[in-house]
């Protein structure tokens, strides 16, 4: 699978999609990166890739042209399967639809500075617009940055344990059970005695026991879409 991304701050993607398991990803020649300099596109001896906004108010607009050449460079290199802009009046992102951009080949991602992108541009090129929450970044990079780990952990082969992905939070509507490795016993503290017995179906049927109580606690939202779909 490969990402795209249109930025003018690609230092802010570098370090995290070089660690960890993108790293990993990358290296098994799962998952490619590609991070584009949107100044390199814009014309004129300073470059300008921001303008002032028309009808007045504070703060700059990514200008069209810069944006619409490098997207129309890109689009002639390959086919993508979405243009997706990152903005906080778009999709929000869950896991129902990292599920759904895991399965796809290529994506653009154009990220967003100051006070957003022309609107011209997302009728022209954009398919997809996706927001990680109801909340204002300062720029695109972090939302691409967020996209791209929980997509690209989602592509077959880039997680260990292939199944581990299927046990996270959301993939059945439900929260992930608590977790505990050694000491069995520490500062009082003890695990559960189940998750010591060995026995595989009790185990089983408490994690199952524990993630719908933590739903049910911690998120009714989700509980009545699972009670609804199952
Ligand atoms: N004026 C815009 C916010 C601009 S923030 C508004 O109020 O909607 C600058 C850029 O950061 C945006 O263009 C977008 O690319 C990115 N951004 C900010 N918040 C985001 C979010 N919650 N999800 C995805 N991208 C976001």
């Amino acid at each position: 699978m490969r990402f795209d991304i249109i930025s003018v701050l690609p230092e802010l993607l570098e370090s995290p999609l070089n660690h960890s398991i993108m790293k990993r990803a990358k290296d098994k020649g799962l998952l490619e990166v590609l991070v584009h300099q949107l100044r390199d596109y814009a014309t004129g001896k300073h470059r300008q890739v921001d303008d002032y906004q028309f009808g007045g108010g504070a703060g700059m607009v990514m200008k069209p042209e810069p944006l619409a050449a490098c997207i129309r460079k890109l689009q002639a290199e390959r086919q993508y399967d979405e243009v997706i802009y990152t903005s906080p009046d778009g999709v929000r992102l869950d896991q129902a639809l990292c599920n759904r951009l895991s399965l796809k080949e290529n994506l653009l991602v154009i990220c967003g500075h100051y006070k957003g992108v022309d609107e011209r541009i997302r009728e022209e090129f954009v398919t997809l617009e996706i927001s990680i929450g109801d909340y204002v970044l300062s720029g695109g990079e972090l939302a691409a940055a967020v996209m791209v780990d929980s997509i690209g952990r989602l592509i077959p082969g880039v997680l260990n344990d292939e199944t581990s992905a299927l046990f996270d939070s959301f993939q059945d509507d439900l929260l992930a059970p608590p977790v505990y490795t050694r000491p069995a016993e520490w500062e009082g503290r003890v695990v559960p005695e189940v998750l010591l017995s060995g026995n595989d179906k009790l185990i089983d049927e408490w994690l199952h026991e524990q993630s719908l109580e933590r739903t049910k606690a911690r998120r009714p939202d989700l509980w009545d879409k699972f009670v609804h779909s199952h």
